[in-house]
């Protein structure tokens, strides 16, 4: 599941909320920000006023959490969100007010084209230097 999908479809599942990835409204309803959101899409369950580090992110996102968007914050135009979209992403969803949703849709216009398989150490390990037997071997001449 790319991160834009995750996003949009944890949105569906709790309110939105500001300042941490999940957040207990004042209602006591549980609220997530654009990456709690996305966390929890993914099965992934963390405590109130905690954060979905990128280590616990599937690999799969990294490309599109460090592309960097030349444009700073599409809104103000400040850097200070770190200049990529990893870091962009809570400066939208906490200091821009956007939704969950139109987040979702920012992020995929960054994302990576899809690869053949989601599965980052296959396609690593198709990419690695291959031993004596290279695949290249058979179409040489
Ligand atoms: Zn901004």
């Amino acid at each position: 599941m790319k991160l834009s999908e995750a996003i949009r479809l944890g949105s569906t599942l709790k309110p939105q909320a500001t300042g941490a990835c999940f957040v207990k409204h004042a209602d006591g309803r549980i609220g997530t920000c654009a990456f709690g959101a996305a966390a929890e899409a993914i099965g992934i369950s963390l405590g109130v006023g905690s954060y979905f580090t990128w280590g616990l992110m599937p690999k799969s996102w990294w490309p599109v959490l460090i592309r960097i968007n030349n444009t700073a914050c599409p809104v103000c135009g400040v850097l200070d969100a770190g200049c990529a979209i990893g870091g962009l992403i809570p400066h939208l969803n906490d200091k821009e007010g956007w939704t969950r949703e139109r987040i979702a849709d920012f992020v995929e216009l960054h994302e990576p084209m899809p690869l053949p398989t989601d599965n980052i150490e296959e396609l690593e390990s198709k990419l690695a230097p291959q031993s004596s037997s290279s695949f290249m071997d058979g179409a040489r001449p």
